[in-house]
């Protein structure tokens, strides 16, 4: 049972009261600005991110300066963990897309942690399998589905990480995520406002029916969704007793 309040970051409101004590004095509360980087692909990560509000995305860049790929990650989890967890260089580029708050702690300040508590890994691991399962699923969408149906999906995971009903992200920003010329996502997005499912105003787009959207929204939606649901449905006990077995050693032949 959480012992954090429910505005937090899902991962730190997760946390059972004696865990978030581990981690509160290495927290610092900022906030995320719009353009921020908070990781580039390769470099050491120093840092782990928690938003409360807001949202980045984890790209992949390629050398002509276009990029995408893009994973999002808002207040459902956190920036760097799995790097920073093994010690390793960043596997993507990070940006927030959308401002708000966060809390940080360095790297080496969550290894101390994580040593610390076993529900903690646990927690972590599962948090980590929820990007993982996004990240495949995004690899096969963006071979498989048309790009009205990607842009549905990702702006019902944006709703869902930023609340409300309006998707603060410029159709540029949308295609650098999907990788895919700007003029593609005109069109596209074009059509959903045809179909009465979105509005789009100021660069901005506003849903009109989410009930519309999901429906054409791709199955990775829902595969993901599912997915994540049931990883956070399981109980989080932790098998402490391993029972010792023998170690045969065989000699050599
Ligand atoms: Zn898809």
């Amino acid at each position: 049972m959480s012992a954090q309040p429910t505005d937090r970051n899902a991962f730190l409101a997760e946390l059972s009261a004696a865990d978030y004590e581990l981690f509160r004095p290495h927290l610092m509360s900022f906030t995320l600005s719009v353009g921020e980087r908070l990781q580039d692909v390769g470099s050491l990560v120093e840092q782990v991110v928690f938003p409360h509000g807001g949202l980045a995305a984890l790209t992949m860049p390629l050398r002509n300066g276009g990029g995408g790929g893009a994973i999002v990650v808002g207040r459902d989890g956190f920036v760097g963990g799995f790097a920073a967890a093994a010690t390793a260089p960043a596997m993507c580029d990070a940006e927030v897309y959308i401002g708000g708050r966060a809390a940080r702690m360095s790297a080496s300040a969550f290894r101390y942690v994580l040593d610390q508590s076993p529900l903690v890994r646990r927690l972590a691991s599962r948090y980590n399998a929820a990007l993982m399962v996004q990240a495949h699923q995004t690899a096969l969408c963006n071979a498989a589905h048309a790009v009205e149906a990607r842009i549905a999906r990702w702006l019902l995971e944006v709703l869902d990480r930023s609340g409300g009903f309006e998707v603060p992200l410029t159709q540029s920003t949308l295609a650098h995520m999907l990788g895919v010329q700007r003029t593609t996502v005109n069109l596209a997005a074009g059509r959903l406002e045809e179909a009465g499912v979105i509005n789009c105003r100021r660069g901005y787009m506003q849903i009109v029916r989410r009930e519309q959207l999901e429906r054409h929204a791709c199955e990775c939606y829902r595969n993901v969704k599912a997915y994540v649901s049931r990883l956070f449905a399981l109980p989080p006990a932790v098998t402490t007793a391993v029972p010792a077995g023998e170690v045969v050693i065989r000699k050599p032949a």
